[in-house]
């Protein structure tokens, strides 16, 4: 008898062995996927918990949970629950003794020393650059000391319109003198104002833009341990990148309160300093021994917290900026 042909019978047979087939291949899947979790799990030391893994795919920051683990083991080894980030503090920059610094620097001093005076009156952190060749210029500095005033050195420094007398010219370093005579004024400068923790550019157009000049200048920062203030007297100034790449703790001028001739926009001046301070958590500015500037100073600096910043030294804003640059990723 010849073989019964079914062509239905063939038809499902195929079929269920497909369906056999793909329901091989869908539990190989699950499984696969099971141990994929199981292995990642055990690789990172956590207990395995299959239902926290389906919670974890849905969560939207995996990739930042990923970059987690790789930070340490202790964090590895922290229960899955532990893995949700942190709900980030309130500003960094809020609460006390973290308020932004602004650092306010009186060129020109040494001439005069009832000013001096008025400024210890303030009883705020201030630095004075004092002329070293200036008259009062040692009892300028003695005076700022004894009161927790810090002290710089106000260096004069050639400008592009030729000024070599007159008050604060004394001293002047020009960018023909040798570097025996450059350094030797350096050294003079100091023995005057050995209380002085940095220095800063008297005019200086052209002296801060010579990097012959201020290589010397750099050098002899760098054997001091002193730091270097940038008063910005020119766009071309070179002084504050070299100093950085000196690595001679640096600062620069961010606001001149009176440098030009209308006096009244000192108060103006001054919040803007503020305003700097608080967008960049420090701001350092310049002011000269003027009596409106007095004025100004006097009527806000004693109450600079209530504008959200907080008076500093140069040394301490610098610290403060080396900080928020570490923090930089
Ligand atoms: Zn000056």
């Amino acid at each position: 008898m010849p073989a019964k042909s079914d062509p239905k019978r063939t038809t499902f047979d195929s079929r269920r062995f497909f369906l056999k087939i793909s329901l091989i291949l869908a539990s190989m899947a699950l499984l696969s996927g099971v141990l994929l979790d199981y292995l990642s799990f055990k690789h990172q030391q956590a207990a395995y918990l299959p239902w926290a893994s389906l919670a974890r795919r849905h969560t939207p920051s995996r990739l930042a949970k990923k970059a987690e683990t790789k930070t340490s083991s202790t964090d590895q080894k922290k229960s899955v629950k532990q893995e949700e980030p942190a709900p980030k503090s309130v500003s960094d920059r809020s609460g006390k003794g973290n308020l932004p610094l602004v650092a306010i620097i009186i060129d020109d001093m040494g001439q005069d020393l009832n000013f001096m005076r008025e400024l210890v009156n303030l009883k705020v952190p201030l630095t004075v650059a004092i002329l070293p060749d200036a008259g009062q210029a040692v009892d300028t500095a003695q005076m700022a000391v004894s009161h927790q005033l810090e002290v710089i050195i106000h260096l004069p420094l050639e400008a592009f319109n030729g000024q070599t007398a007159g008050s604060g010219a004394d001293g002047l370093i020009t960018t023909t003198m040798s570097q025996e005579e450059i350094w030797s004024r350096l050294e003079a400068s100091l023995e005057r104002l050995p209380a002085a923790r940095g220095l800063n550019n008297h005019m200086g157009s052209k002296g801060t833009a010579s990097q012959y000049v201020m290589e010397i200048i750099m050098e002899f920062l760098k054997q001091k341990n002193l730091f270097f203030i940038d008063s910005k007297t020119s766009p071309k100034s070179i002084a504050y990148d070299l100093a950085l790449k000196r690595q001679v703790p640096a600062a620069f001028r961010q606001v001149f309160l009176d440098a030009d001739e209308d006096r009244g926009k000192i108060k103006d001046r001054l919040f803007e300093l503020f305003t700097l301070a608080r967008k960049n958590g420090q701001a350092l500015g310049i002011g000269h021994p003027f009596d409106d500037t007095l004025s100004v100073l006097k009527t806000y600096l004693p109450e600079a917290k209530n504008y959200g910043v907080e008076l500093a030294t140069c040394s301490q804003l610098i610290k403060r900026q080396q900080e928020i640059r570490q923090k930089k990723p």
